[in-house]
């Protein structure tokens, strides 16, 4: 595709509304690591923020901070710097690109907001290991580093049926952080703000699932690759006011947009379903790559895993046991199949790519035999593409793109 040919990525208006709140976030929390108040913690993406923001405590999400470091195309010059001290190439690129941002005392924060000189060093870490065992890791370097604490949930991966026990684990060790994290936010534990956050959360979630959602539209009037940037607020800002309101705004949009049949892609024919990381050094262009065969990429478990459908403000320690548990990735092979078989029902899918991260198995569903296995229950066809989240040494786009067209020239024949 020349210059000029390039196809057109429908401006979503509320961006305007979504920087505004990400950038008073990010002042906010650079403003009281300069004052040493209040306290700053660091958690994972999918981790107990809700405790940590009724303590007091601001709360930056590295995760968030490697998915610019991606998306910003800036990681690789910082992966090899974690190279250098160990950290090995084929584990998770957040990290290692984190981490050597954080050697070389460079980060796009600092590009994108004037004043800011760095990440906001933490008062604290905490981890949950629902994810992978890499955040425990990232984590432990922090600690060693900067002399701070890293608190962890260790959680059960692969899991079926959500039992009891695990519930009753979980829900004791979010118990078991408050001692400490009292100790270093100076402030003591509040049931009632407690619950007052898992209402925030859970309203935020409730209007990122309709968010979501909007897209079983036809045409749909979003795509994936604009909800990786429209999570955002889900992400990082979930618990706040501002993500509610933010959520409110970009859905009344979406809903103006479907009355209209103003689809995100411009005649569309096919619908795809993302299954695996986002490739975030790539999101422009693959949007406008999707844009031009006139496929509209509309769903994916990735922006669904910031759906937090069991949080219940009248029982906030067992609910967030609950809602950090049932998220896609901590489960085992059958139920995501199930999941992603209602998926495809729901957003009425055409087809199935599987993005296998090289440096993410933890999100890499291709792996065990899961697109052969879909193939042939839905009579649905999948493709995979070799990629990764931050290093696009991993990501051949030459090889993704011919892939990916064939795929589309097979659904038009299908
Ligand atoms: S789930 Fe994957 S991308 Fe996320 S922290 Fe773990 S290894 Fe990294």
């Amino acid at each position: 595709m020349s210059e000029e040919k390039k196809p057109l990525i429908k401006k979503i208006k509320a961006t305007g509304h979504m920087r505004k709140i990400m950038a008073d976030y990010f002042y906010e929390m650079d403003r009281a690591a300069k004052q040493g108040s209040p306290k700053i913690a660091w958690c994972t993406s999918v981790g107990p923020a809700e405790l940590l923001l009724s303590l007091g405590f601001l709360v930056h999400y590295p995760e968030n901070h490697g998915a610019l470091l991606g998306a910003t195309r800036t990681a690789n010059e910082y992966i090899p710097v974690a190279n250098a001290i160990g950290y090995s190439p084929d584990i998770c690129s957040y990290l290692t690109s984190d981490i050597g941002s954080f050697i070389k005392k460079e980060t796009p924060l600092t590009r994108a907001y004037e004043g800011i000189e760095g990440v906001p060093k933490p008062d604290i870490m905490v981890y949950n290991t629902n994810q992978c065992r890499d955040v425990q890791d990232w984590f432990s370097w922090y600690s060693r580093e900067l002399n701070v604490p890293a608190l962890g949930i260790s959680t059960y991966r692969n899991i079926g049926e959500i039992n009891d026990f695990h519930l009753q684990s979980i829900m004791d060790q979010i118990k078991g952080l408050i001692p400490r994290l009292e100790e270093i936010s100076g402030n003591t534990f509040d049931l009632d703000k407690f619950k007052e956050i898992v209402a925030l959360s859970k309203k935020c979630t409730e209007l990122w699932k309709k968010v979501l959602e909007a897209n079983t539209a036809i045409p749909a009037p979003m795509s994936f690759f604009d909800a990786t940037i429209h999570m955002g607020p889900a992400v990082v800002l979930r618990g706040s006011r501002q993500a509610v309101e933010y959520y409110e705004v970009l859905l009344q949009e979406l809903e103006e947009r479907i009355a209209q049949k103003d689809g995100a892609v411009e005649g569309e024919k096919y619908r795809l379903y993302w299954e695996g990381m986002p490739i975030w050094g790539k999101l422009r262009d693959l949007a406008e790559f999707f844009i031009h065969f006139q496929t509209a990429v509309i769903a994916s478990t990735y922006c669904n895993s910031w759906i937090f459908d069991s949080f219940d403000p009248d029982d906030p320690f067992m609910s967030m046991a609950r809602a950090y548990t049932e998220i896609f990735i901590v489960r085992d092979e059958n139920f995501k199949q199930k999941y992603i078989e209602e998926m495809v029902q729901k957003y009425k899918i055409d087809g199935i790519l599987f993005h296998d991260a090289k440096t993410c198995p933890n999100n890499s569903n291709n792996r065990y035999g899961m697109p052969e296995r879909l193939e042939k229950k839905l009579n649905l066809p999948t493709i995979t593409i070799n990629g990764d989240l931050n290093d696009l040494r991993c990501y051949s786009e030459e090889q993704a793109k011919t892939n990916i067209e064939a795929f589309i020239e097979q659904l038009g024949a299908s």
